[in-house]
């Protein structure tokens, strides 16, 4: 729709300008750092950062009932920049010029209510958020979306030339850098890093199909990580993992289309999410506190973090009740059907801990941030159960169902609330998993045995007795034919028990 034909009152604030004042902000001694530099952690002290503006006061003195019909409007307009996560342009990149924003069709994921039948078995109502429907097929597109839009302002302004994006990945991040890097090229390269055999083929064969360098490393995520850290100290390259709190800006996006989608009323919501790197519910975190803190929603959601117990960091260091006692400790990871999520060392820890204290105080003081783990049995179990059920989890969006189930029997989350679940990618990246399960497969050290009632397998349908049978190049006519067509259809008719209709 043309800006002429929309509300005279919200003309002028349709379309986003370059607004506010961003800075990095380091989490260990408060610094704050200009953006025109790549930093990924305090170059004072080391530690991560979160970026920040620092005239946030302007968003505040808008009304946040006008701020709803800003968003649902924009969703009319056809202006490239905004079809994305930029929708909300003043959260998650107010200095951003609409002309360096890269747009590849991320964010705005659909939202989908589960049937009576999944209603009943998990005793609650709930949704998936399928961010699998993002171009490289995880949400990591959002965050990349981010950052690569920084470095086009960074390459605009002369602050940067010829880049080398670098990461390392539990694959997915990986898939999207590459696609959003080859967007950019010749000006953006990207090289990734992975752990051999650590990531399923279809992840494998993204970055390789977009052009970039591919390395694979003996060890886990957690060793690549160590690499990139390495290379990016010493090295003029620019890193795209979630330590890049770019990334961790436009993941803020999923927070804020929750919020849309339930016409910004969060009361008895329950937000779920796997926990890897903790670049996810640092995202979920932090984008609910900002709509929070401007009023554009009233009431924070609970937020579940799940992890399996072969990657539970997180959740050890919250077991610990109090506060002053905890300590983090990382964990060396064992197979995860969760694969993307098998992380040891969470880069961005501290970044959770500073936001659940926060959100924790926004709450008023209620708990409203829970960690649950989950066995992989779980995970699978219920990834194949919801998607014989219409929807399309990967492995992750089932250890959030399971998470979300645990939830409730740990107390955390009552029944009349509503759950929205994260399904992190698309099912396909991980269907290699759903075979090891249903050809009864898995070695030992995953600890998953498959409830038959779920399994499924494909059967030949090529009966002995049939003389000819089509090749491709050379069908079948005639006699050959119709015989090849009755014999197989009555076969597929025995085996379905079809009935034959009455007339003919
Ligand atoms: C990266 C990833 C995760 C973990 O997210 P973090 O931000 O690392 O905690 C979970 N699921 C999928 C599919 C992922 O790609
Ligand atoms: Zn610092």
């Amino acid at each position: 729709m043309n800006i002429e034909a929309f509300p005279k009152d919200l003309q002028p604030y349709l379309i986003p300008k370059p607004e506010g004042e961003m800075v990095y902000q380091c989490l260990g001694c408060s610094r704050e750092w200009e953006i025109k530099h790549l930093y990924y952690t305090c170059p004072e002290c080391g530690q991560v950062l979160l970026l920040k503006d620092n005239h946030f006061g302007r968003i505040k003195a808008i009304q946040p009932a006008l701020w709803h019909r800003i968003f649902d409007y924009r969703k009319m307009l056809n202006i490239t920049a905004v079809k994305g996560i930029y929708r909300y342009h003043e959260f998650i990149g107010p200095i951003m010029p609409l002309d360096t924003i890269i747009y590849l069709g991320e964010g705005h994921t659909p939202v989908i209510e589960a049937n009576d039948f999944m209603k009943r078995k998990a005793g609650i109502t709930f949704f998936f958020k399928n961010d699998g429907q993002n171009p490289s097929a995880s949400f990591k597109d959002r965050g990349m979306a981010s950052a690569l839009s920084h470095i086009q302002l960074l390459l605009s302004k002369g602050h940067l030339s010829d880049v080398l994006a670098i990461c390392a990945s539990t694959g997915d991040t990986s898939a999207s850098a590459a696609l959003y890097a080859s967007y950019l090229q010749p000006h953006v390269k990207s090289a990734v890093i992975l752990p051999h055999n650590k990531v399923t083929p279809q992840q494998l064969s993204q970055p390789l199909g977009s052009g970039a360098k591919v390395f694979e490393i003996p060890g886990v995520f957690d060793d690549c990580m160590k690499i990139v850290e390495y290379l990016s100290t010493r090295y003029n390259v620019a890193l795209l993992n979630s330590k890049n709190a770019w990334r961790i800006l436009g993941q803020e996006s999923y927070s804020y289309e929750i919020a849309q989608e339930f016409e910004y009323d969060m009361a008895d919501k329950v937000v779920v999410v796997p926990i890897g790197n903790a670049g996810n519910i640092t995202a979920l975190l932090s984008g609910f506190l900002k709509f929070h803190e401007a009023g554009i929603i009233k009431t924070l959601p609970k937020i579940v973090g799940v992890q399996s117990i072969h990657a539970n960091p997180v959740y050890r260091y919250y077991l610990e009740p109090n506060p002053a006692n905890r300590r983090f400790i990382p964990v060396v990871v064992r197979s995860s059907v969760a694969q993307a999520a098998m992380i040891g060392n969470p880069v961005s820890m501290p970044r959770v801990i500073y936001l659940v204290d926060r959100y924790y105080e926004a709450a008023g003081g209620k708990q409203s941030v829970f960690f649950v783990e989950v066995t992989e049995q779980e995970i699978m179990d219920w990834q194949l159960l919801a998607n014989r059920n219409g929807h399309i989890a990967c492995t992750h969006g089932g250890e959030s169902l399971a998470g979300l189930i645990r939830a409730i029997n740990n107390g955390f989350v009552n029944k009349n609330e509503i759950a929205i679940i994260d399904s992190t990618a698309h099912a396909l990246k991980f269907s290699g998993f759903q075979e090891l399960y249903f050809e009864n497969h898995f070695p030992p050290d995953f600890e998953i045995s498959p409830n038959p009632a779920l399994v499924n397998s494909p059967k030949l349908i090529h009966p002995k007795d049939l003389k000819a049978v089509p090749v491709p190049g050379k069908g079948l006519s005639g006699a050959d034919l119709d015989a090849f067509v009755k014999r197989i259809s009555d076969e597929i008719a025995y085996e379905l028990n079809l009935k034959k209709t009455e007339i003919s």
